[in-house]
């Protein structure tokens, strides 16, 4: 077996560690980015009705038509761009970079950022560049990427706007500058776009190589996996030829269409997100040895004393609050946790606990 493995799988494969998602049974669960407000009765219930009309013994609309209108009215997709639709956005970065891979492609991001560019990249064969970020505030290091562009000629560049796991907003004028520049496709990934009022969507057009990308993920519907990439025609007619037949199936396409013709519900429930980051950043840097960077998203990155980031992961899960560790996913993040922002009580219990394994851990 081992013969047969080694043999046979890729030696980038196998080098790998599987995509880990922790067991969350019974914790509070703020480590994955997900609207913590599930639907009102009413809404369920009418869901539900629809629901009980979809016959699902025949294949789904391979173009989601329906649910693209849907889309391209709530997320204000201009009228002379295509859309495209993936299962989440992780699948259209797939999509992506099938499109542009062969011998000698590249994906360039920067770091630390979102971890899919880099593993899809991988999984497609292509070499992955990442661009450092500066380290004082996660800010963009224009110089750097310029030059990486000019080196690497990426055939790919994702910029995350906002970034995850650092929450901050680049430049509008970096990112311009960033698009001029490259010789491949940019993708701005407005995955926590519900959560800031900056967007790209409506530059669409002004550069042939600019595509923006959507998830639904983030605004509370991240159990349907649904993504959205919206570009030039000719581009997105070209990707399309990579996406697997009917990838969005028939329960999503109607729950998804239904839930952004009421989509009021989840922009109510993105204002109290956006008011409790507000509460959150406020608490955790009133706690005494702990800094929390900025965020546009609704998460908060934040820093512990050196040396105690698994202490504080352990001693968070232990108290019933799972958040996210990255120390150790990348230099710059060398004692930092991820929380996302929960329900008021849920930021209580995780503000709690962290401020009681502080004060323990300075005695
Ligand atoms: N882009 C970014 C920047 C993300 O943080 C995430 C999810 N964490 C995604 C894309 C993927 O989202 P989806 O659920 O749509 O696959």
């Amino acid at each position: 077996m081992t013969d047969l493995l080694e043999r046979l799988v890729r030696p980038e494969i196998r080098a790998l560690s599987a995509y880990h998602v922790p067991d969350s049974t019974g914790l509070i669960k703020l480590d994955a980015m997900e609207n913590p407000y599930t639907w009102p009765d009413d809404l369920r219930r009418e869901w539900l009705d629809l629901l009980a009309e979809v016959d699902v013994n025949r294949y789904p609309d391979p173009q989601g038509r329906v649910l693209q209108a849907t889309l391209r009215d709530a997320m204000c997709v201009p009228a002379e761009m295509a859309i495209m639709l993936g299962n989440g956005s992780d699948e259209l970065i797939q999509m992506l970079a099938l499109t542009v891979a062969g011998p000698g492609r590249k994906i360039l991001s920067v770091d630390p950022g979102f971890v899919m560019y880099r593993m899809i990249g991988l999984y497609a064969g292509m070499r992955y560049i990442g661009v450092p970020l500066c380290p004082e505030d996660f800010s963009l290091d224009l110089p750097a990427v310029l030059d990486a562009l000019d080196r690497e000629q990426p055939a790919l560049t994702f910029l995350a706007y906002p970034n995850n796991p650092t929450g901050n907003l680049f430049e509008t004028a970096a990112i311009e500058r960033i698009i001029e520049a490259a010789p491949g496709l940019v993708v701005v990934d407005e995955a926590y776009a519900p959560f800031t009022d900056k967007t790209f969507m409506h530059r669409l057009g002004e550069w042939p190589n600019l595509l923006v990308m959507r998830t639904v993920s983030k605004l509370g519907l991240a159990g349907l996996r649904l993504g959205l990439l919206a570009g030039p025609k000719g581009l997105l007619a070209e990707i399309d030829k990579t996406r697997l037949p009917y990838n969005i199936n028939v329960l999503t396409q109607v729950s998804a269409t239904f839930a952004l013709q009421n989509r009021g519900v989840f922009e109510q429930q993105t204002r109290w997100i956006r008011e409790e980051r507000v509460q959150l950043l406020g608490a955790v840097n009133a706690i005494e040895g702990v800094e929390p960077f900025p965020s546009d998203a609704n998460f908060i990155l934040f820093r512990v004393p050196t040396g105690t980031a698994m202490q504080a992961f352990d001693g968070l899960r232990e108290a019933g609050v799972l958040v996210k560790k990255l120390d150790g996913a990348h230099p710059m993040l060398a004692d930092c946790l991820r929380v996302t922002i929960g329900k008021p009580e849920e930021n209580q219990a995780f503000i709690e606990a962290l401020r009681s394994l502080i004060d323990r851990s300075r005695g």
